[in-house]
């Protein structure tokens, strides 16, 4: 008889998870605390639209969902980085066609994944049943099963419930020497609309990633497919210049006019969604071990909440599911054995993706109008032409490379980093390189 696995959270890494247990012929029930989002005008959480890079698709295609997904997607071929007199200059993210990143509906990925979870005869879901807990000893889910206590027996659990996961709650509390750690960022983010145009156009550059960077905080926009932007203000949360001091609308609107001109331009309902839209947190969450006695385990955010400055919280999330996946044999026996080679798999890249998605704020609100900065991307892109596989731009291997693991990209960025540095010290332009010097310091690299 096969085996049945429960997995909490039917968000995006849940049903992904629910999808690949059930192609190795595993019985899944899905338990999601929300309604169904397919039938009913519920909110699908934070973030109305995300960017998906090549390990989420990678793990997408692998279930047969690549080409529907695209259906959904808009190309962003770079940063359009916007100044204060509404001039823009685009950075690329990459160097061939390919190189793009992927604007997709979080609500419709979300929907799709859940049908094609819920096509699959071994896949139950079920909806506004809430876990309350989990105990580890008893291996036993308490539910708030629409209003109903229920208690379910398990075998395995998989917590695919969120940065705020009931599954790993269960674990804090009974296991011995797990370690949790969270960190807020002193920012929030709330995020706001570019309609789109009366003929149902664009109002600005649909196939880029908008900026608008002002060193200690940003706006960034992304297009949706049908021609609005959802843009997000990553903005310090309190004391001088914070959401507290955005508190009237003519402070608002005062704000908006004078540091992102050209967006509020095409922002006429500003002043009523700043103050009727959520303003979210930005967390880091890092724990160990993610299993519990070949009972139970974590992935995604229940995992490793990230901030979003990579845009790696759900492509890492798809990245745990065909990881994990991979580890586990239709008729598996040894759970302990495969959560085990998981976490050793997973955790130092989960722990340097979130180190570099910290990092990466700093460069998207600050360094994206450095002129040092500037230069080392367009030398580092000289060097990759150069020196292909040599030289691999940090962001490439993060974004475009599903087969260069997280910690390896943020270990040889340090050290191409350092390369770069020395290139570029004392010069302004990449005309004034010596590249075959260059060519010999990249030997360092290994
Ligand atoms: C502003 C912002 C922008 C982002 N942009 C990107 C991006 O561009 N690219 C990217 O890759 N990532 C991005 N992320 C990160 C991404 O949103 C998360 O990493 C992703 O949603 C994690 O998926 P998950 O399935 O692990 O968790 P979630 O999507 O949070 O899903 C968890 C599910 O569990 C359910 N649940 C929770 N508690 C219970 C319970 N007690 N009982 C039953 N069900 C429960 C929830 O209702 C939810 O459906 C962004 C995040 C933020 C905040």
């Amino acid at each position: 008889m096969s085996q049945t696995i429960d997995i909490i959270g039917a968000g995006l890494t849940g049903p992904l998870m629910a999808i690949y247990l059930s192609r190795k012929g595993f019985k899944v029930r899905l338990h999601e605390g929300r309604d169904d989002m397919r039938k009913a005008a519920v909110g699908a959480g934070r973030s109305i639209n995300l960017a998906l890079t090549a390990r989420g698709m990678q793990s997408l295609d692998e279930v047969g969902l690549k080409e529907p997904v695209m259906q959904l997607c808009i190309p962003m071929t770079g940063r359009m980085v916007h100044d204060l007199a509404g001039k823009t200059v685009l950075q690329p993210y990459g160097q061939t066609a390919a190189e793009v990143i992927y604007a997709v509906s979080r609500g419709r990925l979300n929907m799709l994944l859940l049908d094609a979870a819920a096509a699959n005869k071994n896949v139950e879901i079920f909806f506004n049943r809430r876990c309350r807990s989990y105990d580890v000893d008893s291996n036993t889910l308490v539910f708030d099963d629409s209003g109903v206590e229920t208690k379910v027996q398990v075998d395995v659990v998989i917590g695919a419930d969120g940065a705020w996961s009931p599954t790993r709650r269960g674990m804090m509390a009974k296991l011995d020497h797990f370690n949790y750690a969270q960190e807020y960022l002193d920012y929030d983010y709330k995020e706001l609309t570019i309609p789109p145009a009366k003929d149902g156009g664009f109002r600005i550059a649909r196939d880029v990633l908008h900026i608008w960077p002002h060193k200690s905080f940003m706006m960034i926009a992304l297009p949706n497919t049908e021609g609005s932007f959802t843009c997000t203000l990553f903005y310090p949360r309190k004391g001088p210049g914070s959401f507290e001091t955005l508190n009237t609308p003519a402070a608002v609107e005062a704000f908006f006019n004078e540091k992102f001109p050209d967006a509020a331009a095409h922002m006429p309902d500003l002043t009523r969604e700043f103050f009727s839209n959520p303003t979210g947190a930005l967390v880091t969450v890092k724990c160990s071990p993610w299993h519990a006695r070949g009972k139970a385990v974590l992935v995604g955010d229940a995992a490793h909440a990230l901030v979003p400055f990579f845009a790696q919280g759900m492509n890492s999330g798809f990245e745990d599911c065909r990881v994990l996946n991979g580890l586990i044999a239709a008729d598996e026996k040894d759970w302990e054995g495969v959560f085990t080679r998981f976490t050793a798999a997973r955790k130092a890249n989960a722990d340097a993706i979130a180190d570099m998605a910290v990092e990466n704020f700093i460069e998207m609100r600050d360094l994206v109008t450095d002129p040092h900065f500037i230069l080392k991307k367009k030398v580092g892109f000289e060097l990759e032409k150069r020196w292909p596989g040599k030289f691999i731009p940090r962001y490439s291997m993060v974004v475009f490379r599903a087969d260069i693991p997280y910690a390896e990209a943020q270990r040889r960025g340090r050290l191409q980093d350092k390369v770069l540095e020395k290139i570029c010290a004392n010069i302004s332009s990449p005309e004034q390189v010596d590249w075959e010097k260059a060519g010999e310091l990249l030997q360092n690299i290994a």
